[in-house]
């Protein structure tokens, strides 16, 4: 099985290949994004080199039917170079892929620009978070930082990444023409919290089922924090994931990464 390894920056990138090279393994660069396509032995090298080698995660690789995003220039770019800080399969669907981006620009300012405009969008001034459906992806924009849930590989999430900065740099360069919103019109549909929880109607937060505890925060009437599983138990790796839903719900009652 060849498996698709995602890399922070291109330096990480050249360390790998340099790695695989002198090893006789293989590794495929992709020209999307930093990263290579291998095999385990060719994973485990690089695993095995760490912390010299930083790698963002993995996933099976399956070539993808989506065209390569084309880079566009902006005489002001407040959303900035994004680097994939975090890889892997998607909690929500274990066929798709997540990732989580940080910018080196800044895009809060503009998010109650883009709020204004998308009508369908979540927006969460407490955050600030922006949260909207991508077709059947979920995207939260944060000043700083983008995840992305439910892309279909590393070429269609970079798609969407480069999508995400024309918006937020196109609205920002017409600003002056639009009314900043602050209002919050919209939610992530409720499915996206349940197809996040450990889905085992265990009871540890009270509710008999983990869609009845989706449905309770999604009402805004609930604390994260009662899902023991994931806060205490087997399930932790759910976390980040819900995070970014429930970020946008406004439903978060726990410190990310805590
Ligand atoms: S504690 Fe979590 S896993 Fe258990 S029923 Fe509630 S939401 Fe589901």
């Amino acid at each position: 099985m060849d498996l698709v390894v995602v890399f922070p920056n291109s330096g990480e990138l050249e360390k790998a290949r340099t790695l695989l090279a002198a090893s006789g393994l293989c590794g495929q660069s992709i020209t999307v994004a930093p990263a290579l396509v291998t095999d385990s032995p060719g994973l485990s090298a690089i695993q095995q080199a760490a912390p010299r080698i930083t790698i963002a995660g993995w996933t099976d690789y399956r070539p993808s039917a989506c065209p390569e995003p084309v880079r566009a220039t902006f005489a002001e770019d407040v959303f900035g170079e994004a680097s994939i800080m975090f890889f892997g399969p998607c909690m929500a669907d274990e066929s798709k892929v997540r990732l989580i981006a940080h910018l080196s620009g800044d895009a809060g300012p503009a998010l109650p620009y883009l709020n204004a405009e998308m009508r369908q969008a979540c927006y969460n001034p407490a955050g600030p978070t922006l949260t909207f459906m991508e077709g059947y992806r979920l995207a939260t924009i944060y000043p700083r930082r983008v995840a992305l849930g439910k892309a279909d590989d590393i070429v269609d999430a970079c798609r969407v990444l480069e999508d995400l900065r024309r918006r937020v740099n196109q609205v920002w360069a017409r600003r002056a023409s639009i009314t900043p919103s602050s209002e919050m019109r919209a939610k992530p549909p409720m499915l996206e919290v349940y197809k996040r929880l450990p889905r085992t109607n265990c009871g540890a937060c009270g509710e008999a089922t983990c869609m009845s505890f989706a449905a309770k925060l999604w009402m805004g009437d609930g604390k994260l924090s009662r899902c023991v599983p994931v806060f205490g138990g087997d399930y932790k790796h759910l976390r980040g994931a819900l995070a970014e839903v429930c970020a946008a719900l406004g439903v978060w009652d726990v410190e990310p990464g805590s």
